[in-house]
């Protein structure tokens, strides 16, 4: 747990977050600020900065992130396909420094 950081205070349960998946390593809850009709993130509950803080020992659980996202994507009825995004960093538009996947969906999507 890092101090002020405001995906461990939803790890924690200390700030309430809309979950849709918990387990011993993750936890996934839809995004405040919704950016498409579905739009949920995919966070590991161990604090790690961004994905350039991630490290070997990550592998499994970063394999685990991205398995899940499809999973959790038709769960929540983007049975069409859906947008995976992680931003890094100042450069990538990182606001919470605490990794996570965006999934999106459900609405008209531009191509990237
Ligand atoms: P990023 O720019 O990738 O760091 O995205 C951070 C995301 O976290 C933004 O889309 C915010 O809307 C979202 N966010 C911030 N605070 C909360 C919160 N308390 N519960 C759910 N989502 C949040
Ligand atoms: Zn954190």
């Amino acid at each position: 747990m890092s101090d002020n950081c405001i995906f461990c205070k939803i790890v924690a349960g200390e700030i309430p977050a809309r979950k849709i998946f918990e387990d011993s390593d993750l936890i996934a809850f839809h995004d405040i600020h919704p950016a498409a009709p579905v739009h949920f993130m995919i966070v590991p509950k161990e604090h790690i900065a961004s994905l350039a803080d991630a490290h070997a020992r990550h592998e499994a659980l970063l394999g685990r992130m991205l398995l899940l996202a499809p999973i959790l994507a038709k769960d929540q009825g983007l049975n069409d396909g859906f947008r995976t995004i992680i931003n890094t960093g100042k450069g990538g538009g990182q606001e919470v420094m605490h990794l996570h996947i965006h999934i999106i969906g459900g609405g008209n999507l531009r191509a990237l």
